[in-house]
């Protein structure tokens, strides 16, 4: 009997198929279609240097202006792309857009440097490292004002590629820094070897600043290890006083976090910038016009 047939073909096809699959399917393609319609919009988090309160950089952050459900976080999207090679393409558009913005401020007299993210399947892809020298190019950004920001375990990759990406990366002036710092399997004596800037100290070590003594101690040896390697440090959470003092007392270079600003759209970061008098315009790069 056909009716009954299909049904029970139905079932069978639904049952297959878990639901995480189903959605993942969905959100693969609805990502595929947000990537051509400009959908995907970068967010901008404030970096501040803590021994003068200026503005030491931005975090470019990608959201997904979702059509019915409003801004989506990355978490929600990066691991499926990473899985179906979206990720080339997603790299490239907040790669290109960032330096496009670091351009744009540099035009009105403001030099801020920007970070962008990049996934481990990114930095493997052989096109990678010529993208990055043709995007700093095409915009007229000088390399250093872009950080390139990797996760722990990716940095730490024993595939000869990774390193030898890292290095050409270092060559174009490009910083590079360690995301995520403390949750792999990484020692600080690792990081000696390779061409690093910065390191970011995983927000998890820092919420628990105020209340977890343990938490506090690996800030403290993160800090002044990567300062005797010549690193500079960043805690990224911050998200109290208490901390951020904490943070000031151990020489921590630069705080990120929600107790700064929120990660902002670029209109509304300006504003911040102004309101929190935080920037400290490059006399060199003001515009001789405007006195
Ligand atoms: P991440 O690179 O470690 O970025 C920091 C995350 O912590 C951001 O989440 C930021 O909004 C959040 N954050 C900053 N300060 C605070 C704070 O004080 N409290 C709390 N609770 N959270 C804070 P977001 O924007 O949701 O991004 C999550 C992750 O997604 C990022 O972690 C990064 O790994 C990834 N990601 C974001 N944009 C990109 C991108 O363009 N490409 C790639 N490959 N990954 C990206
Ligand atoms: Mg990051
Ligand atoms: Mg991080
Ligand atoms: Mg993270």
């Amino acid at each position: 009997y056909h009716a009954k047939d299909r049904r029970l073909g139905v079932r069978v096809f639904d049952d297959s198929l878990d639901d995480g699959t189903a959605r993942r399917l969905a959100l693969v393609a609805q990502l595929r279609q947000a990537l051509r319609s400009r959908e995907l919009v970068v967010y901008y988090q404030p970096k501040v240097q803590l021994s003068d309160d200026v503005l030491a950089g931005v975090e470019a952050l990608v959201r997904w202006n979702h059509p019915t459900r409003g801004l989506v976080l990355p978490d929600e999207f990066i691991g499926a792309a990473e899985h179906t090679g979206l990720i080339a393409p997603l790299t490239t558009l907040v790669l290109d857009e960032a330096v496009a913005q670091c351009r744009a401020w540099l035009d009105e007299g403001k030099r801020i440097p920007v970070a962008v993210n990049v996934s481990v399947r990114a930095l493997l892809d052989s096109a990678f490292v010529d993208e990055v020298a043709g995007v700093v190019r095409h915009h007229g950004v000088p390399g250093h004002l872009l950080t390139l920001e990797l996760t722990e375990t990716s940095i730490m990759d024993d595939r000869a590629s990774a390193g030898e990406a890292l290095t050409r990366i270092a060559e174009l002036g490009v910083h590079i820094s360690v995301d995520d710092f403390g949750t792999g399997y990484s020692s600080l004596a690792q990081l000696s070897r390779l061409p690093v800037h910065e390191v970011k100290i995983d927000k998890s070590f820092v919420f628990g600043m105020g209340t977890e003594a343990n938490d506090e101690a690996v800030v403290n040896a993160v800090v002044q290890l990567a300062h005797h390697m010549g690193k500079v440090v960043v805690a990224e959470g911050v998200e109290d006083r208490l901390s951020l003092r904490k943070l000031e007392e151990m020489g921590c270079d630069i705080a990120q976090g929600y107790l700064f600003s929120r990660p902002l759209p670029p209109e509304k970061l300006a504003t911040w910038i102004r309101d929190n008098l935080l920037y400290a315009p490059d006399a060199e790069l003001r515009p001789a016009a405007k006195a």
